[in-house]
């Protein structure tokens, strides 16, 4: 990242002091960079959907929102270029086309029927801070007409690290408004636990790497389902992420996790993927209320 505060500083075409590995590094995200702005313009983004599932009702509650850039014939995972994005504030337009669209995508789903559905979108801290976030959040909820409720935003641990009171207001804010705060990869993070209490969360997404070796870790089921009981006792309801396997999915269930999301369930889809996948779930789930073979 400071790569590319380094390059602009020192100007284009500067070689030597960061030694060649380094300038191609340099070379490549400047790179990105410019082709990442204008990936709006070129319709180049979408966003997929990863339907999350309710283990007590066997019902799709919501979806997570996720970033996609097809560029050039290849997809670019946003592991690679949402760190190009915050680095160059690009994250703040991208980051508001994602709530709109997600938005707008959800509020057509429940005007089918296909509702009640609560969409969440991934905030980057970047985008947390910006002094304009909650005015842009309220405008997309009266443009597209999605209540509130509907709405979770995911925030990771970072935002607690630096100014915790600006956060708390924040928080404050959209918890009035009535949408929901998600804690995006718990237990990942360096910040302490205090602020468990103290600010208004709705949803803990336990991580994945808690998950991967719940089945054969004991250690990893105890984190489980520690974080799950803690989460219960502080009223926030659970979700845990990247959930492979049924071997996952039963222990989850047994430690009373509330929801799963995960490759074993669905991968994030395309919106008319996600569609159909709803469509198909519930008709199964209808008909296997007759039927203990059913196994979501
Ligand atoms: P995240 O929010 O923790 O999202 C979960 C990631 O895990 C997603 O990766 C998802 O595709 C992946 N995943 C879901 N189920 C499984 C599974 O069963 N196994 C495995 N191995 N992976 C699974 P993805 O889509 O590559 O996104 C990576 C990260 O990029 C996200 O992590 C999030 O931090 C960020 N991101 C994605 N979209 C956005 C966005 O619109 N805005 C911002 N600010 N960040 C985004
Ligand atoms: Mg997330
Ligand atoms: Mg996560
Ligand atoms: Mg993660």
């Amino acid at each position: 990242q400071t790569a590319m505060k380094h390059a602009r500083r020192l100007g284009s075409g500067h070689t030597g002091v960061y030694g060649e590995g380094m300038d191609s590094k340099t070379r490549h995200l400047l790179e990105m960079e410019s082709k990442l702005r204008s990936a709006l313009d070129r319709q180049e983004l979408t966003i997929y959907f990863q339907p999350q599932l309710c283990l007590g009702e066997n019902r799709i509650t919501g979806m997570e929102t996720l970033l996609r850039w097809k560029h050039g014939g290849k997809m670019i995972s946003p592991g690679e270029f949402i760190p190009v994005a915050e680095e160059t504030d690009l994250i703040l337009p991208i980051g508001e086309w994602v709530l709109r669209e997600a938005a707008a995508k959800t509020m057509r789903w429940i005007d089918m029927g296909l509702g009640p559905l609560r969409v969440a979108v991934n905030l980057s801290e970047r985008q947390f801070r910006a002094q304009n976030l909650f005015r842009i959040v309220e405008q997309v909820l009266i443009d597209t007409r999605l209540p509130p409720e509907c709405l979770e935003l995911e925030l990771t641990e970072s935002i607690f690290v630096d100014d915790p009171e600006a956060t708390r207001q924040t928080l404050m804010a959209f918890h009035k408004l009535g949408c929901k705060v998600a804690l995006d990869d718990f237990g990942t993070g360096y910040s302490s636990m205090s602020y468990l209490k103290s600010f208004p969360l709705d949803t803990l997404k336990i991580d994945r790497a808690f998950v991967m070796d719940l089945t054969s870790d004991p250690r990893d089921a105890a984190l489980c389902s520690s974080m799950i009981s803690l989460a219960h006792q502080l009223n926030m309801d659970v979700i845990a992420e990247g959930v492979e396997s049924q071997e996952q999915l039963i222990i989850l269930r047994a430690f009373q996790c509330d929801e799963i999301q995960g490759y074993f369930f669905s991968k994030p889809l395309a919106a008319d993927k996600f569609e159909t996948f709803i469509r198909e779930h519930r008709l199964k789930s209808e008909r296997a209320k007759d039927d203990l073979g059913f196994q979501f």
